[in-house]
């Protein structure tokens, strides 16, 4: 039974036991029904407490049910008759309240919630809008623009702020079914509060601001239609009758649920949660980890550190001497003085984090060190050289982590005297807002230190896609492949900035060389250099990125490279630039040829697939849905697009049902 009712002196318990995480499935519904029809019928019930069991209140519908034929009830129609009830409904919130949680937790009378719940309609990750009635209730309960803001961006609200809207009527001060039955008895032959539906709409306040705000999102959401559907819904909440909107808001939640875009964002939010699941680490648990050596205090290293201590670790960080130390642990204060200026930590969390760290050049400081991730010099005589001083002062069981982009984990660990212990972990720059962290698994290393170091990611926060060794591993590898084929088109007959538009027109966050312009172009200029010597004189090569550097023009923090920055920052195209890669094609023999937007995408979506076919044939990753998750959170692929390997299985399958 996934719904039980109990009474206790005149207040009804409705109590949901679903787990994992109490999803509003057929099951459920069903039982709620049951336990409305119960409650009304019963005399001796006064007041209905609806809670969950385990550790969350409903954290949503269930996603399984998507792709199958409705089953009734539906839970749009099930709300309606919770709302409609004669008995006052209080619904007891801990955990997450997400999706149909909080639509379930609207059309009760009253919401009480945990000090640490989350509230939040995140439907529009899945391509969604809040199909049960979420868009006309909310904002008949808090203020326009802030469900705007819940529904928009799908990200959750904690208690306080949901207190602060409106969006709940109390936060319980000790335990908080003790706490919600107190309030039903309280309540108790009062007259029942108007029905959310027959409230009005709360107006914005300044509706230029408001209606800038829609056209922001609209703008933000380009050939996505989640967003649109939503600002079209929140519209009608505030203009139609209620019954209309409602019928609306279903209207589009159905026409939604069918489209590519759901289900390829359906696609994504289930990649994302098997990248770990493989069967050597069924059994093995991880081992606990409290305190993090991190070596190195540049970049990566100080973003690593300050991750790790975001996430309640104590971290040392060692590096070449006193000085350096002290300019590492300043760049990872200065990360941490940003968070707490986005008000995400507290000036007191930000004081404690600031006295778990500890920075030297002193290696034993490392002696109580559980983990130890090196990023120092990508080269692989250093790298060699730290894990030596490391292993002489960590204890037998620290597990030793490279943050290596490209250089043979492998190597790194056979130099070790236990590679049993040596990992990858390849975090994304900047480190602590990344949410990639792919987990290198060399061929010696254990399955301990695998579960551990997965498990250390994870309360990181992070996305883990487990890669084997190759050189640049699984996202690197393909942005390497579609860098080049960009090269290519540059000398064939494009443009950077008609390669770039195309890309950011496809949804990528940012085209190719405005991005290698943001890195720096001596990166990968002096990677291209060390390679020269080993380089297959018969495989093509593009001399533009060469020649540019050679003229001084590293990128954006010269103010040049493939394009000009008169600002320092807004990239505007370069005559020169242009007349270099025109001379380069002649002097090659090119023939330029034009290049539309769809053709450009249409090489670079398939040099992913290509890279990423051979990735997946060398078993480098363990399943295309792997590459479509590194890629989204690497280097921001559209995830309504679901990936480069999700759109080339759905074109073979379009193909195979035309054909
Ligand atoms: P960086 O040059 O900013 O920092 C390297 C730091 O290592 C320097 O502060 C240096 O003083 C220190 N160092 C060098 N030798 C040392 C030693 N023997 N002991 C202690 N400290 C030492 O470089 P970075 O960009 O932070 O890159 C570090 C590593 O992370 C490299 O392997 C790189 O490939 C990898 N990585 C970089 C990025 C990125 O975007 N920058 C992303 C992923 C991985």
């Amino acid at each position: 039974m996934s719904v039980t009712v109990t009474c206790d002196n005149g207040i009804a318990l409705v109590t949901i036991d679903n787990p994992p995480v109490n999803a509003a499935s057929h099951s459920v519904r069903l039982g709620l029904e049951q336990a409305l029809r119960q409650t009304e019928a019963d005399d001796t019930v006064n007041a209905v407490v609806l809670h969950c069991m385990g550790r969350t209140f409903i954290a949503g519908a269930d996603v399984k049910e998507f792709g199958q034929p409705p089953q009734d009830p539906a839970l749009p129609d099930l709300l309606l008759q919770i709302e409609g009830a004669s008995k006052p409904w209080v619904a007891a919130i801990h955990g997450s309240a997400l999706g149909g949680g909080l639509e379930t937790a609207l059309c009760c009378h009253y919401r009480l919630a945990a000090a640490e719940a989350k509230l939040g309609l995140p439907e529009v990750q899945l391509g969604l809008l809040p199909g049960a009635g979420g868009t006309v209730r909310l904002p008949r309960l808090i203020a326009a623009e802030r469900a705007l803001n819940m529904i928009s961006t799908g990200k959750p609200v904690s208690a306080q702020l949901a207190l602060q809207d409106g969006l709940i009527d109390k936060i319980a001060a000790g335990d908080l079914l003790h706490d919600a039955v107190q309030f039903a008895r309280s309540i108790v032959g009062k007259a029942l509060p108007p029905t959310l539906l027959s409230r009005p709409a709360i107006k914005p306040k300044d509706t230029a601001a408001f209606e800038a705000e829609l056209s922001k999102i609209a703008q933000k959401a380009g050939a996505q239609d989640a967003p649109k559907a939503i600002i079209q819904a929140i519209q009608n909440a505030l203009d139609l009758p209620p019954d209309a909107a409602l019928t609306a808001e279903r209207r589009a939640f159905q026409i939604l649920r069918s489209h590519p875009q759901s289900a390829a964002m359906r696609h994504v939010f289930f990649a994302e949660r098997n990248t770990t699941k493989i069967d050597r680490l069924k059994d093995v648990a991880p081992r606990k980890i409290s305190t993090v050596g991190v070596i190195g205090g540049g970049t990566m290293g100080a973003g690593i550190a300050a991750a790790c201590l975001l996430s309640g670790f104590a971290v040392t960080l060692i590096e070449r001497d006193q000085n350096a130390a002290n300019q590492g642990a300043a760049r990872v204060k200065a990360t941490l003085d940003g968070s707490l200026k986005r008000g995400m930590i507290s000036p007191a969390k930000h004081t404690h984090l600031l006295a778990a760290l500890s920075a030297g050049a002193d290696y034993t400081m490392l002696a109580d060190a559980d983990l130890v991730i090196e990023a120092v010099f990508e080269d692989l005589g250093v790298k060699q050289q730290v894990f030596k001083h490391v292993e002489a002062v960590v204890r037998p069981d620290t597990i030793l982590a490279t943050n290596t982009s490209y250089l043979d984990v492998n190597s790194i660990a056979d130099a070790t005297g236990d590679p049993s212990r040596v990992i990858g972990l390849h975090f994304f720059s900047p480190a602590h807002i990344m949410k990639l962290l792919e987990v290198v698994v060399p061929t010696a290393v254990s399955d301990a230190v695998l579960a551990t170091a997965i498990s250390l990611a994870k309360s990181l926060r992070k996305i883990v896609v487990l890669s084997g060794v190759c050189d640049g591993f699984i996202a690197n590898r393909i942005m390497s492949a579609y860098r080049r084929e960009c090269e290519y088109m540059l000398e064939d007959g494009a443009l950077p900035w008609d390669i770039d538009t195309a890309m950011t027109e496809f949804g990528l966050p940012m085209g190719i060389f405005q991005m290698q312009d943001l890195a720096g172009l001596d990166i990968s200029w002096a990677m291209r250099k060390r390679q020269a010597a080993t380089r297959d004189p018969s495989l093509r090569y593009v001399d533009i990125g060469d020649k540019l550097c050679e003229q001084g023009h590293l990128g954006r923090k010269t103010g040049r490279g493939y394009y000009r920055y008169e600002d320092g920052k807004t990239a505007r195209p370069d005559p020169e630039v242009e007349a270099l890669i025109l001379a380069e094609s002649k002097r090659k023999g090119i023939t330029r040829q034009g290049f539309a937007a769809a053709e450009i995408m249409a090489r670079i979506l398939s040099a992913m697939q290509t890279e990423g076919q051979r990735i997946l044939d060398e078993g480098i990753a363990h399943n295309a849905a792997d590459i479509d998750v590194a890629m989204i959170n690497a280097y921001g692929f559209p995830r309504w697009r679901g990936g480069p390997m999700y759109m080339a299985d759905t074109q073979a399958r379009l193909g195979k049902d035309t054909a």
